[in-house]
């Protein structure tokens, strides 16, 4: 039983459910400094927020358009950097299939950032808004070829109609958060009820957003994407190897992995949730 929290005690609870439909292979030593130099699995979380709204998802792994996509050269190169295979299960949309939701019924999907293990399945949802950050759009739009491998980005990813879907969430209204969410001061109120707070996690990708929700089992929640790629990256503060410094902005990222080490600190009751953190596959 999880001790009850000041921090979002006042929010709508949700149903989360973590899903994956795939994984890539890559060195630990790479992800966190000072871990050993094996190969490990990771995960591409995505999540299903069972909301008075109806079913929400927060990213949407790779989709078996990941290997369309990456065909040709230079997106080839994806696979050489991170090697992918997927589950049996299938992708987001079948798996949500699976427990009777279809993807007609999704109103809403949240893009913590653009990187193509994030985006897969967006063609998979025809009525879904899309919520991303202004930022995190500019920096990917209009790239092709080596300027899209350079921000991990599969322009095929994106539906024709992204823009008439697209809700900005500079545009959401902004709150400013009481002191005991610090060290986050203001999050952007994704559907204006208090539920679904994106906060920014810049650093790994321009504009990236994390979300902080309650969830009916674990509490208060936050979703944080490639803030950090594991929980012992928040809890030790160890940023990825300096061989990955060109991905991202390397400042902006240390100081985004400082702000979930103090969250982890001063609020131990929430559950920081980053995607491809094997601990959290494996609980
Ligand atoms: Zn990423």
């Amino acid at each position: 039983m999880r001790p009850e929290c000041l921090l979002c005690d006042a929010m709508p609870p949700v149903k989360l459910t973590l899903m994956t439909d795939g994984f890539c292979r890559q060195l630990e030593g790479l992800s966190l400094r000072g871990a050993p130099w094996r190969v490990m699995r990771f995960e591409a979380l995505s999540a299903l927020l069972e909301h008075p709204a109806g079913p929400i998802l927060f990213d949407t792994g790779y989709s078996g358009r990941f290997f369309q996509e990456t065909r040709r050269w230079p997106a080839r190169l994806h696979r050489w950097f991170t090697p992918v295979r997927l589950h049996s299960r299938g992708s987001v949309m079948r798996q949500l299939a699976a427990m009777g939701i279809s993807a007609s019924v999704v109103r809403h999907v949240f893009i913590s950032h653009f990187h193509a293990d994030h985006i897969g399945g967006l063609r998979d949802f025809p009525e879904a808004l899309f919520h991303c950050s202004h930022a995190a759009w500019q920096d990917v739009a209009g790239r092709e070829g080596f300027g899209a491998l350079r921000r991990a980005f599969l322009p095929g990813l994106i539906p024709e109609d992204f823009m008439q879907r697209v809700r900005f969430l500079e545009d959401a209204p902004c709150v400013r958060l009481p002191d005991r969410f610090s060290p986050f001061a203001e999050a952007r109120d994704v559907l204006g009820d208090g539920s679904l707070l994106a906060v920014d996690l810049p650093g790994h990708a321009v504009g990236q957003m994390g979300l902080f929700l309650r969830d009916q089992e674990r509490g208060p929640t936050l979703l944080a994407a490639d803030g950090a790629w594991s929980s012992e990256a928040i809890r030790s503060r160890r940023p990825p190897s300096r061989l990955v410094r060109f991905l991202g902005d390397w400042r902006a990222l240390n100081a985004t992995l400082e702000k979930l080490h103090r969250l982890h600190l001063a609020h131990p009751e929430v559950t920081i949730i980053p995607t491809h953190c094997p601990e959290v596959w494996r609980s």
